[in-house]
């Protein structure tokens, strides 16, 4: 937040309603500037204005506050502060570090504390990569701070600013400090390691490109068969209890990127919880190190006030642009994007705007698309042109688990993957939830060239023949209820079967297990191998006349089942060994060999 407070306009309340304050007065204000409201300091932002009457959403509770009370106008967009610091954070909707404003207001959080979102006094030690009598321009990186083990910070010169470097110094310094002065058209720049960014505004950048790498979550219905690319949209709607909270905590954790940017947006308390206790706690496949060391938590629970809703989405995503523009691979999840609209449509009921679909205000669409057209793979400012991604994966919570409703639909809309999770699944405890009818992602043509280069021309050919195999159990299991197993041909139970492994032993994953909550690509591409190799031996097998009921019940199928629990070491050991026994175990019943 910006705190450059400039006490020019003076405002006066006439009406409170809830989260909304209605000022007049307020002439020199403009939409989104930032305000304080009443004797309180409450932190809000102006949303319309008529004339000099302004309607300001309030980011705290408004109780207490009645006409006559005084507004604030700080003439500033809502902001960010970027720069060392943001890794390991927990920022509230409006980037108040948690930690902070609960040692000045205990746990019950007293309204309008004002902490800087960066600390003040930390110092951080400033590598140059510059020097002096150089020129630069905006995204151009001066130097770098080792922010935690695994993320080096880029310090970049800020939009609007270029010149030649009269001085560029190195050591340690706390981000307000001047690290460098720029001699720019318009005089002498001095530059600090942090900036500040308005949060409802895109941050620039030179070009996008078209997303060509997945980003790999090592859950194996999504890589396999939803993929989505570095730079993606992606939505995960599901009724109530039906894993949204645990996938997004799955791709927190293992999703392939080099930042992670959390929301929690009006989600259960205990749930924000869970992810404040159990992030800090669990290790980086990668690094070795702890997941916070490269993960920006902004939480924000049901009983902050509405508005807060929305400021958390814009902070969260300004953070994830920040990063991007580093050059590098970031990940936001927002869960839940309908509590933010939830927030819009009480927000717009109370401004007494013509309702849309159930209530919702007409711009819930065009709002939604502006959040998640932040995504994508780019280019970044600066001589160095450095690609970064932002891939964002928003949760959806319909209620009653009904996809028409409009908060889905207009997600739908815009995304390019759908993981529908679904409640039957759910309720026969097959997780993830994730329908494997339904779901869909429209990265899978793109992508292919990567995996035929980096796995194998094999993996596209496999994942088809997957999604093939369930549809037809579909329809077969239509025929089953009607006329019963036994009607089905041979070729038909096999393929049955062979669903159910799919299924059971490559679809199915616990979270909570040790090795099974991820799988790398190798691991999910051998596993696809042992299925569809089984199969298509068996295929043959029944073709020269072998019986069913023998070729589903051989031991070897147990295995496969397992090898989802193999450690990542032991894979190719094991595939081998698994792909030799079934080999030997369909030809001993052939009679062509024994075991
Ligand atoms: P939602 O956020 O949709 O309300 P949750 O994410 O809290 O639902 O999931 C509800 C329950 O489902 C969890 O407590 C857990 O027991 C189970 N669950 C969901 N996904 C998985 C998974 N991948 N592995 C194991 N259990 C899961």
């Amino acid at each position: 937040m910006v705190k450059g407070v400039l006490y020019l306009n003076h405002g006066t309340i006439v009406k409170v309603s809830g989260p909304l304050v209605v000022a007049e007065g307020m002439r020199h204000a403009s939409m989104f500037d930032v305000v304080r409201v009443g004797k309180a300091n409450l932190i809000g932002e102006v949303i319309e204005m008529h004339g000099d009457r302004a309607s300001i959403q309030v980011y705290e509770e408004t109780e207490g506050l009645g006409p006559g009370d005084v507004v604030v106008s700080t003439n500033l967009p809502v902001s960010v502060e970027l720069g060392p610091g943001l890794i390991g954070s927990i920022f509230d909707g409006i980037q108040r570090p948690l930690d902070e404003i609960m040692k000045i207001s205990g746990h019950n959080l007293t309204r309008g504390v004002m902490v800087p979102s960066l600390n003040r006094e930390r110092k951080w030690n400033f590598v140059k990569c510059v020097n002096e009598g150089a020129y630069v321009e905006a995204g151009d990186v001066l130097g770098t701070v080792t922010e935690t083990e695994v993320v080096v910070h880029k310090i970049m010169v800020p939009y609007g600013v270029s010149g030649t470097i009269l001085k560029i110094e190195e050591g340690s310094f706390t981000v307000t400090d001047t690290i460098a002065v720029v001699e720019t058209e318009k005089g002498k720049v001095e530059l600090a390691m942090m900036q500040t960014w308005p949060v409802r505004k895109e941050r620039p950048y030179q070009k996008k490109l078209p997303p060509e790498m997945p980003m790999v979550t090592g859950q194996r219905v999504i890589d396999c068969l939803f993929p989505v690319a570095k730079g993606g949209v992606a939505a995960i709607p599901g009724p109530f209890g039906s894993g949204k909270t645990i996938t997004q905590h799955q791709l927190a954790k293992w999703a392939e990127a080099d930042i992670v940017v959390y929301i929690g947006c009006g989600e259960r308390g205990n749930e924000m919880t869970d992810v404040l206790m159990e992030f800090p706690k669990l290790v980086d496949p990668r690094t070795g190190k702890s997941i916070m060391e490269r993960t920006v938590l902004i939480a924000n629970t049901s009983d902050m006030p509405v508005a807060a809703r929305e400021a958390s989405i814009y902070t969260g995503i300004t953070i994830a642009e920040y990063f991007r523009d580093m050059g590098y691979s970031v990940a936001l999840m927002a869960d839940s994007t309908s509590r933010w609209a939830e927030a819009l449509r009480e927000m717009s009921g109370r401004l007494e705007e013509m309702p849309g679909e159930e209530g919702y205000p007409a711009y819930l669409g065009s709002r939604l698309a502006q959040f998640y057209e932040r995504a994508g793979r780019i280019v970044s400012l600066g001589s160095e042109k450095r690609e970064g991604t932002l891939t964002a994966i928003g949760a959806v919570s319909p209620p009653g688990g009904d996809f028409s409703e409009p908060v889905t639909q207009a997600t739908l809309r815009i995304v390019k993957v759908f993981w529908g999770l679904d409640a039957n699944l759910a309720y026969k405890r097959h997780f993830p939830a994730i329908n494997y009818l339904t779901s869909y992602s429209l990265y899978v043509d793109t992508l292919e060239k990567w995996f035929d280069e980096n796995i194998s021309p094999l993996w596209c050919k496999l994942r088809i023949r997957m999604l093939q195999t369930l549809q037809d159990e579909a329809e077969l299991e239509e025929i089953v209820k009607l006329v019963g197993m036994d009607s089905l041909s041979p070729q038909d139970r096999l393929k049955m079967e062979v669903a159910r492994s799919i299924r059971e032993d490559f679809l199915h994953q616990l979270a909570f297990h040790e090795v099974d909550t991820y799988t790398s690509l190798e691991k999910q591409f051998l596993l696809m191998r042992l299925i569809f190799e089984y199969y298509d031996e068996a295929v043959i097998l029944l073709k020269d006349g072998g019986n069913i009921e023998e070729i589903v019940n051989i031991p070897v199928r147990e295995a496969i089942g397992r090898f989802k629990y193999v450690k990542e070491e032991e894979i190719h050991a094991r595939y081998a060994d698994i792909s030799e026994k079934i080999r030997n175990e369909l030809k001993a019943l052939a009679g062509k060999e024994e075991i």
